[in-house]
């Protein structure tokens, strides 16, 4: 803390500012009882508040009263005390406290406020449950920990506001009841009382007001915007976050690119998290899929994925073949020399499935004639075994997993075995952090349950293509970065063109009536000249997350919702009275 507080009858400096060089002066402070320790005679109290902690000391015979009062005090009581700043005896000089080499020798002491013995020792931290640190999380922010991770999303966030600032941006906020506004996931719904039976829906992102803003010639937007988006909860996932928003207009991919590389590598740079200077290395989509099964790859260690289907394109293993002539894959991964029982096997057969796969073929490499030791060895031929170790360049004694089927099926499979193989024999060198752009993503895909195209990225992305042609083959204007396999922000360069949009609009099977219904607002407004623009969105949550090297994202959330996705500590989401349900014109089913 830079500035010293206003002196007033609590608090005149603050725990953490008392060095030696305030030895022998008077001083206040005020705070949280962290510590006492009773030793012979003398009692000591580590005082803390948000610069540190300083030691009270309380004597005997100086100040009686203070000090017998001092005996009552317990764990986070709350405390003004004010007393001389004495050096330490150079045996007690703590090494490890910014104010080790002075205490504070107390002559007046009030109780501001006693404090009940707390659910669960502050100093145990993260080791306790986290349900019951979200339920008491005034009593969790109070650790050192957690304030400095308060402080880190602040510093993130001031220094993302000065960058921009510096670069003419315009600070806007946008409702947060609004319409749907498609990002791909469910909307949460706010009943209207002003006209029963109908709804608000909380933004899963401004993408539609920024992109006004931009027709509205704002020319350079950004907000620290919270999204609302109805998913299951993850570590890196919540109902509700939070992302630095950014639109500009006229301007194409590799100006937004630039802008974000400025942006974030100041954030890097001064919180000394160690990326490579920018700019970043740019991947496309198909290489990152073909290399590494996904658009958000992990480039942090090899066993990247090799395809086998001209390899196995005679194959009579049926498995294989019939993948092949289905328009799917082979593909596969080396997994390196390694030893792993039946059990282990069948737990990555497991992983392959629950990401869509039928199953997974696993072979170790013997060594004669480098066949293989697996259940399906006898269904190839000595030619196919010998040309899928050379694509894989196995040797002996490597473990090797293949995945047939549909494209983005093995993909996520072999992905997830990868990331799985990558934690489980610790090949991720986490003394380094790789951050990448992946582009040209494709524009559309098939969703084959509905039976219909879908925006990969939404429906306002510009294609990079005609759309004349196949859907498939149309690319996106579209960008997203990626930090250690996690993506932290996306956008794209949108449609500023009515015409355009209407016919993306439809290509979706959003029909001209649908069309005006959902979006009129917008279609209206590129009736009206709409500068050409495009954005992104930062992930803050994840963003400091990585910073803080945290794996949840609730760590760095004052008031997050539990893995659950309810709010432990007000108890969100609750019932509500049936009179209130009435007059917004509900009732409960
Ligand atoms: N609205 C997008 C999102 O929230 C980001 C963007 O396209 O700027 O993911």
């Amino acid at each position: 803390m830079k500035h010293g507080p206003r002196p007033n009858g609590y608090r005149d400096t603050w725990c953490g500012h008392l060095t030696s060089e305030r030895a022998g002066t008077s001083t206040r402070v005020a705070g949280w009882v962290h510590r006492r320790r009773d030793h012979g005679g003398l009692i000591f109290i580590d005082l803390r508040d948000r610069s540190g902690i300083v030691q009270l000391v309380f004597h005997p015979e100086t100040a009686p009263q203070v000090h017998q009062k001092a005996h009552a005090l317990r764990a986070e009581d709350v405390i003004t005390a004010a007393g001389t700043v004495s050096r330490r005896e150079p045996e007690n000089v703590n090494p490890n406290l910014a104010t080790g080499e002075i205490e504070l020798a107390v002559n007046e002491l009030e109780v501001l406020a006693d404090a009940d013995t707390p659910p669960f020792p502050l100093e145990e931290g993260d080791a306790v449950d986290e349900n019951l640190r979200l339920r008491h999380r005034s009593l969790d922010l109070r650790r050192p920990e957690m304030q400095e991770l308060m402080a880190l999303r602040h510093r993130v966030v001031a220094t993302m506001r000065e960058v921009l600032n510096g670069r003419d941006f315009l600070e806007v906020e946008t409702p947060e009841l609004t319409r749907s506004t498609p990002e791909g996931a469910r909307d949460y719904l706010v009943p209207a009382r002003i006209q029963p039976g109908s709804f608000y829906a909380l933004p899963q992102s401004p993408q539609l007001f920024k992109q006004l803003l931009m027709i509205g010639g704002l020319e350079r937007y950004y907000q620290i915007a919270r999204c609302f988006r109805d998913e299951d909860t993850r570590a890196d996932r919540q109902p509700e976050f939070s992302q630095l928003d950014v639109e500009m207009a006229f301007i194409d991919e590799d100006d937004v690119i630039e802008l974000i590389e400025a942006v974030m590598g100041v954030v890097f740079e001064r919180e000394g998290f160690e990326v490579a200077p920018p700019p970043w290395p740019r991947m496309t989509f198909a290489e990152a899929v073909s290399r590494y099964g996904i658009d958000r790859p992990d480039t942090r260690f090899g066993l990247e994925l090799r395809d086998l289907g001209e390899v196995l394109a005679r194959t009579e293993f049926k498995v294989f073949a019939n993948a092949l002539a289905g328009g799917g894959v082979v593909r596969g991964i080396n997994a390196g020399p390694r030893d792993l029982a039946r059990s282990d096997l069948d737990g990555l057969t497991e992983i392959a499935m629950q990401h869509g796969a039928k199953g997974l073929v696993w072979a170790f490499v013997e060594p004669e004639a480098r066949g293989w030791r697996s259940p399906i060895a006898k269904f190839l031929t000595a030619e196919e075994l010998a040309a899928v170790n050379s694509r894989l360049d196995a040797s002996e004694g490597d473990l090797l997993l293949i995945v047939a089927d549909e494209v983005t099926t093995v993909g996520q499979a072999l992905s997830a075995l990868r990331m799985e193989l990558g934690r489980r024999f610790d090949l991720i060198d986490r003394s380094r952090h790789d951050i990448l752009w992946v582009v040209d993503f494709p524009a559309f895909f098939w969703d084959a349950e509905e039976q219909r195209w879908d925006a990969a990225h939404h429906p306002f992305t510009a294609p990079a293509d005609e759309l004349s042609g196949d859907p498939a083959e149309v690319k996106a204007r579209a960008y997203d970065l990626v930090l250690d396999g996690s993506e932290i922000g996306g956008g794209s360069i949108r449609i500023h063109r009515r015409d355009v949009q209407e016919h993306v609009f439809e290509l979706l099977g959003i029909g001209p009536e649908k069309a005006n219904e959902r979006f009129g607002f917008l279609l209206d407004a590129l009736r009206y000249g709409a500068p050409p623009h495009g954005g992104i969105a930062m992930g803050l949550d994840r963003i400091v997350a990585a910073i803080a090297a945290r794996e949840s994202i609730r760590d760095v959330i004052a008031f997050p919702k539990a893995a659950s996705g309810a709010d432990p500590l007000t108890g969100a989401p609750a019932p509500v009275d049936a009179a209130q349900l009435r007059e917004l014109g509900l009732r409960q089913l």
